[in-house]
């Protein structure tokens, strides 16, 4: 393969996929590669926030096995609980297999040129743009975009420091397999805190299984099959009766780490902008690609000279959830008895209803510098292990 191009997208996951669609759909020429054989799948509860799907250019009801219309909050296994009922569908419920490959079926209708099982090896930025070179050749762009995920090439190689991270480990209980009554979950979500350290363990609902999940602090790692297993005799099952077991780091961004070098840019996992709360990412990796292909959209039609306006609207775009979610995160460690408490308020249900439906909206440069100093406040105080 030897390729000339106007942008080169470095993964077909969530956010290389609608990164790529959109580049394709403002005229571009796009090469999408991705080292896996499509379709594939990717370790991931496949919850797709209401608020993530509405930014995507297309429906995805192709590829939706449950809407979750109230979400159950508990602290501890059976602990006191808050049921959050968002007024309407929060979350589309999904496996990434599916709905990955529904992505890039969307991008080549588009026009993207996309090879699947090509992995890249190098990058180099040249005077007039980048050199990838794959397993099968070279690709030269004048412009990249890096969305290969936590463990891709893109970041380390334009330079960018590693991001920290938090980890999680799922698997799937067919329906009517055991005793376990899925009946519970056919539009609810379980989400239970205060049982894994600097995370939560998860039940989630899907077409034929439930989906049974737990994630933490990075240093939980060794310890995720015990909590996963806890988690399963606390609804009366064995972790034997899983399939599909599979964990994956989630990549968390250090606070002004670069997003857009020179002709390239990061988008999805590969800038770290896992949600370090809820260990989501995918809304962030639909934004983030929506805002990365407005500044190349820009650059290459004329009426920009550099991608300095990817970095300056993703902050406005992000960083307040971003901050809310440390802060968020501080509570739940450190007093989860008053997030409980919160959660007995129903205007505050009502609130976080529709944080799943809605993002954050106040974009005045006073709400950002205080959610900024709440949150830089809130992840210092979490201590090393969100440092
Ligand atoms: C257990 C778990 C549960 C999760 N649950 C949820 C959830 O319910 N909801 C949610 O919103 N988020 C969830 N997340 C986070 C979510 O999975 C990620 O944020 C999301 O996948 C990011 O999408 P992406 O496109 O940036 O990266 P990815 O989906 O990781 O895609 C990256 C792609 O790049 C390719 N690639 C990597 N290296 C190379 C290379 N060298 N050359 C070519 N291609 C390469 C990979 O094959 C892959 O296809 C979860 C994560 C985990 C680990």
């Amino acid at each position: 393969m030897q390729t000339r191009t106007d942008v080169i997208v470095v993964g077909a996951g969530p956010s290389g996929s609608t990164a790529a669609y959109r580049l394709a759909e403002r005229g571009a020429r796009v090469v999408m590669v991705d080292r896996a054989r499509f379709p594939r799948d990717k370790p991931c509860g496949g919850g797709v926030t209401m608020r993530g799907a509405q930014l995507l250019p297309f429906a995805i009801d192709p590829v939706v096995e449950r809407q979750v219309e109230r979400v159950t909050v508990t602290q501890g296994h059976h602990g006191r609980s808050r049921h959050i009922d968002g007024g309407g569908p929060m979350v589309l419920m999904t496996q990434r297999r599916r709905l990955d490959a529904f992505l890039v079926e969307q991008a080549v209708g588009q026009g993207v040129e996309f090879h699947d099982n090509v992995r890249v090896r190098a990058i180099d930025m040249t005077d007039d743009g980048v050199r990838v070179t794959t397993d099968t050749g070279t690709i030269e762009a004048k412009i990249l975009v890096g969305a290969d995920g936590a463990n891709g090439a893109t970041r380390a190689a334009l330079g960018v420091p590693e991001p920290s991270y938090a980890i999680a480990l799922e698997g799937n209980l067919p329906r009517g397999a055991t005793n376990f009554d899925d009946t519970k979950y056919l539009d609810d979500a379980l989400l239970e805190f205060g049982t894994v350290p600097g995370g939560y363990g998860w039940i989630f609902p899907k077409g034929d299984h439930c989906n049974f999940g737990v994630g933490g602090w990075f240093a939980e790692g060794p310890n995720l099959r015990e909590h996963l297993a806890e988690l399963c005799t606390a609804h009366g099952i064995s972790m034997d009766d899983l399939i599909h077991l599979r964990g994956h780091r989630l990549p968390i961004r250090r606070s002004g780490t670069p997003v857009a070098i020179s002709l390239a840019v990061l988008v999805g996992d590969a800038a770290g902008l896992v949600d370090p709360f809820s260990g989501d990412g995918m809304y962030e990796a639909f934004l983030s690609s929506k805002l990365a292909t407005n500044a190349i959209g820009e650059l290459l039609e004329g009426r920009a000279s550099d991608l300095s306006a990817y970095p300056q609207e993703l902050g406005i775009a992000l960083g307040p959830h971003v901050a809310g979610a440390w802060v968020a995160k501080l509570i739940i460690e450190r007093a989860p008895s008053v997030m409980m408490g919160v959660l007995r308020v129903p205007r505050m249900r009502n609130i976080v209803g529709r944080r799943m439906r809605q993002p954050h909206t106040d974009r005045s440069a006073f709400a950002r510098r205080t959610a900024r100093t709440m949150g830089r406040r809130a992840r210092r105080a979490l201590g090393p292990h969100a440092a």
